[in-house]
């Protein structure tokens, strides 16, 4: 495995918002492309692909989405093949896809309709081919969870809450499982960037399926993502702002980083959260650079 481009473990920053601070996990450092999360959820799903002789990962996203940038990239470094299904009905192009193509990504644009059925597309496209591996939206994959899990074996110390976005769940889901398995009571929150947290528990089922839902130290939060995936309100902008303003050479965005912002700040607010207790945030990344 060529690993020279990824840089782990990443650094925990201090960070400030108003009189409030708590500790980062800067995993958006770890690459400029396999960014945050992505190598995390990645790593063994690659090493898993080539233990089972595939050469070829085929995935699905929209158009914006980081873990296709992260997929084409981590198939260009690792001399893996790669395919998108990308969805829209829209003529697609953006700047994410076109560094996902000039990374040797096949794209394949369907129909939202069609996407709606990743299985039968990827059946239909590949049911005969012996050398591609299934990596489903997001990269949530069961492969994806012990990556994850590696998180918690960089820190120094002992949180006593740690915050991070959850789209498909599966960073979350590796993070309360390890957790779990450590015996350590740190309470991990999600926060849900998606509608309704149901649609976390739908769609991931086979990868909560590993969670214990007694286990009493997790919380999803289903009540900041200001509208909906990738929906905007002036409280997580100002937000943002403010905390960039406060914290000089670092970047959260509003679909994912920005929501835990807003969820941290809205409970130390209200008292629901002591500032004085070890907080850490992960910044799962999100930034595509420029
Ligand atoms: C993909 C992504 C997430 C979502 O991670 P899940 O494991 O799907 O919950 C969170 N933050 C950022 C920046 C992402 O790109």
């Amino acid at each position: 495995m060529k690993l020279q481009d990824i840089s782990l473990p990443s650094p925990i920053h201090s960070v400030r918002y108003k009189d409030y601070t708590w500790d980062m996990k800067r995993d958006d450092l770890i690459h400029p492309y396999i960014s945050g999360n992505k190598w995390r959820k990645l790593k063994y799903i690659l090493q898993d692909a080539q233990q089972q002789n595939k050469n070829h990962l085929v995935s699905f996203g929209g158009a914006y989405s980081n873990h296709l940038v992260a997929l084409a990239y981590a198939g260009y470094l690792y001399q893996v093949q790669t395919t998108a299904f990308v969805r829209g009905d829209e003529m697609l192009q953006n700047d994410q896809l076109d560094f996902c193509k000039r990374h040797q990504m096949r794209i394949i644009q369907v129909s939202r309709e069609a996407y709606r059925d990743k299985e039968t597309l990827y059946q239909k496209h590949y049911s005969n081919d012996p050398l591609t591996y299934y990596v489903d939206e997001g990269g949530m994959n069961l492969h994806a969870l012990p990556g994850c899990a590696e998180i918690l074996d960089e820190f120094t110390e002992t949180y006593d809450h740690i915050f991070l976005a959850c789209g498909t769940g599966t960073t979350f889901a590796g993070i309360v499982n390890a957790c779990q398995a450590k015996n350590i009571s740190t309470h991990v929150h999600g926060v849900v960037v998606l509608k309704t947290s149901k649609d976390i528990f739908l769609t991931t089922q086979s990868i909560f399926q590993n969670i214990n839902r007694n286990y009493p130290h997790y919380t999803l939060h289903d009540n900041y993502h200001c509208g909906g995936y990738a929906k905007k309100n002036e409280s997580l902008l100002q937000a943002i702002n403010l905390f960039h303003e406060q914290n000089p050479g670092l970047q959260v965005e509003p679909v994912y980083t920005g929501k835990v912002l807003l969820a941290l700040i809205d409970l130390m607010d209200r008292q629901l959260l002591s500032p004085s207790s070890k907080i850490l945030m992960i910044h799962t990344g999100g930034i595509f650079p420029k």
